[in-house]
């Protein structure tokens, strides 16, 4: 495996990590240090099976983040390791006191239970502490889902990516006009998921990620706008090929149907298509490309319309 890939398994380690302590801490307010190691285990095995499967796509993880999640793995193990450590020497007090009174002739019972409150209190401090430090870990890897630029689900970059790429995007002295952007939205999804079922659902977005991804130039970016919402940015181009490559995702689309439980899914897009203008601000020309959106959904879906 290579570094890059070493670190990439290490977040998706830390991520399945924090899902599965996530859901323990739902279910009871402590969690034991013998679950914790089944906790890890797990999470060890389902990023190696996802890795087996080659079902990981390194590339596409910006390293900063990586390396984030890399601290926090490392983090942990430490933590865990030294959890482990306590534990084990409060173990070790514990069959000493009890050697010291196995060849006595009578047993002190206040000297005994004193040494028993002290163990009861180490235990529970220690316990606290890995608590605490769970809740702390919790807390950094929501922050980091928040400015990871993925999107879990599709692989496509995230809004909070979107909106910084568009303000360095429209911020830079250039020829403004060359950038275009489409709206894509997938039409009737709600459709889709009371019939075929959530996951199928998902499988769709996956599946139209995959077919958006396919269809542009490299270095040109698809981000996930919100649940069945996408935004392409498209960089250096005109009304013509920008016109092009929305029309090519029309026809990819009604072309390829993905298929769930051996039935074949019909899903269609709805495109708007609008141009940067001088001074545009994010919010104006997002606007702009929902307008379009709009229009494509009112006369019928499966089209694209222009606001330009
Ligand atoms: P229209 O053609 O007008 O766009 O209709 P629509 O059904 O596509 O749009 P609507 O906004 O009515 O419904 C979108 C649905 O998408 C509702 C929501 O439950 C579902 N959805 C949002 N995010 C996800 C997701 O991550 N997975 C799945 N399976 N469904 C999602
Ligand atoms: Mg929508
Ligand atoms: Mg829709």
């Amino acid at each position: 495996m290579k570094s890059t890939q070493v670190n990439f398994f290490l977040s998706l380690f830390c991520k399945e990590l924090s899902f599965h302590l996530e859901s323990a801490s739902a279910r009871q307010d402590k969690i034991a240090p013998d679950e914790l190691a089944e906790i890890i285990s797990l999470a060890t095995k389902e990023v190696l099976d996802l890795y087996l499967n080659g079902e990981l796509d390194v590339h596409e993880y910006s390293s900063d983040t990586v390396n984030e999640y890399k601290d926090i793995a490392l983090f942990s193990i430490d933590s865990y390791t030294q959890s482990n450590q306590t534990f084990e020497q409060i173990s070790d007090n514990h069959a000493s006191i009890l050697k010291d009174h196995e060849n006595s002739n009578y047993i002190d019972f206040n000297d005994i239970s004193e040494k028993f409150v002290d163990i009861q209190s180490h235990m529970s401090q220690e316990v606290q502490r890995a608590n605490k430090i769970i809740q702390d870990l919790h807390a950094q890897v929501k922050t980091l889902e928040i400015t990871t630029t993925l999107d879990p689900l599709t692989k496509t970059f995230n809004r909070y990516s979107l909106q910084n790429n568009l303000t360095e995007l429209l911020a830079k002295n250039r020829q403004i006009e060359e950038l275009f952007i489409l709206m894509i939205d997938i039409d009737n999804f709600k459709v889709i998921n009371d019939k075929h079922g959530h996951i199928a659902g998902d499988k769709v977005l996956i599946f139209i990620a995959k077919l958006l991804k396919k269809a542009l130039r490299d270095g040109d970016k698809v981000y996930r706008f919100g649940g069945e919402e996408f935004v392409v940015i498209l960089n250096r181009t005109d009304l013509e090929g920008a016109q092009l490559v929305a029309n090519r995702f029309l026809n990819l689309c009604r072309q390829n149907k993905p298929v769930f439980h051996n039935e074949q899914i019909t899903v269609t897009l709805s495109i708007g298509l609008t141009q940067t203008r001088e001074k545009d601000t994010i919010d104006e020309l997002l606007h702009r490309a929902d307008i379009a959106l709009y229009r494509a959904k009112n006369n019928g879906k499966d089209q694209m319309e222009m606001e330009l």
